[in-house]
């Protein structure tokens, strides 16, 4: 009998534990129908509400369920990590516990994994319900993401993805520190099948997401899967370094012509040029070659 783990990152979500469990379990017959055994894994990301005490009274009710309690708020990419970790299943699904991951989809989902598919990731084809400024920017940063970075970023893809294990492994086996899911998914690769539905709004509680908290994030993606700021350093610095040696010229061509009005000056100045800029694009530059570790 194979095992279907199913990791639900929880962040002040006490309305959401129980009802999330329900709706999961319509699929019942569906799991017996595939001969399934589920494991139901709550990843509580330092929850301030009853989110524990929720999952602990639903465990003595469900011998399914499973819970992984942080000490502090870490995030939904730590949470989603601990629970790739920890997960035992031969197949394992990522959702979101306000149910905007549609658990009536996993049979759709299922059916692409038999047919040969490494991996099963979803996308909402519309952002109804959001911000419209909120749109906006996620917009903005797929087209620059895509177009920067190597790696494939689909517009409108959600965490919610069930995979084999063999993805697993190979997700859990980047030891990166800053983990920006959405890109690791696609750098690691595999036959993936895209599944696309209509945005579903969240049933109880409001979003985690600020969007500073967005913003901040969004940095992270482009400084973990691209390049391009390492090498707009490098370019600008090269540039300041043409423009430094252009400024001496001219200051030595000025002096010789009409002489040194201000005693010392132009050496001065040539002496100021050399030194910041070329030192700092030689900085830049060995910077980009050899990038230094990201430090918090
Ligand atoms: N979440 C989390 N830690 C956080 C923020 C969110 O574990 O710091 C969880 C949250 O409980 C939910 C999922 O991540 O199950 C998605 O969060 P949310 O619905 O707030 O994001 P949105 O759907 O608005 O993008
Ligand atoms: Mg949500």
């Amino acid at each position: 009998m194979a095992l279907l783990s199913i990791i639900v990152p929880c962040y002040n979500e006490e309305e959401n534990v129980r009802f999330f469990y329900e709706e999961l379990m319509k699929n019942r017959d569906f799991f017996t129908e595939k001969d399934l055994r589920t494991e139901v894994l709550y990843i509580d990301d330092g929850s301030k509400d009853g989110t524990v005490e929720e999952v602990k009274k639903l465990k003595q009710e469900a011998e399914n369920v499973r819970l992984i309690s942080f000490s502090r708020n870490f995030g939904k990419e730590a949470a989603i990590y601990a629970g790739l970790q920890k997960s035992r299943g031969d197949y394992v699904v990522m959702m979101d516990a306000d149910l905007q991951d549609p658990p009536s989809l996993l049979p759709e989902m299922f059916s692409y994994l038999e047919k040969g598919y490494d991996s099963v990731a979803t996308r909402r084809v519309t952002r109804k319900g959001e911000p419209p400024i909120r749109s906006f920017f996620a917009r903005v940063f797929y087209r620059l993401m895509n177009r920067i970075s190597q790696t494939d970023m689909v517009d409108g893809a959600r965490d919610y993805r069930l995979m084999t294990r063999q993805v697993v492994d190979s997700i859990l086996s980047m030891g990166e520190y800053n983990r920006f899911t959405k890109g690791i998914f696609g750098w690691v690769g595999f036959n993936t099948k895209w599944v696309e539905y209509e945005n579903v709004e969240r049933v109880h509680g409001e979003t985690k997401w600020s969007f500073w908290k967005l913003f901040l994030y969004s940095i992270e993606g482009i400084t973990a899967f691209s390049t391009a700021p390492l090498a707009f350093a490098s370019v600008v610095g090269v540039l300041m370094c043409l423009i430094a040696f252009g400024a001496i010229l001219f200051i030595i061509i000025k002096t010789l012509i009409w002489g040194d009005p201000v005693g010392g000056w132009p050496s001065m100045v040539c002496i100021i040029f050399l030194v910041g800029e070329c030192s700092c694009s030689a900085w830049e530059s060995w910077d980009s070659i050899f990038p230094r570790p990201t430090w918090k």
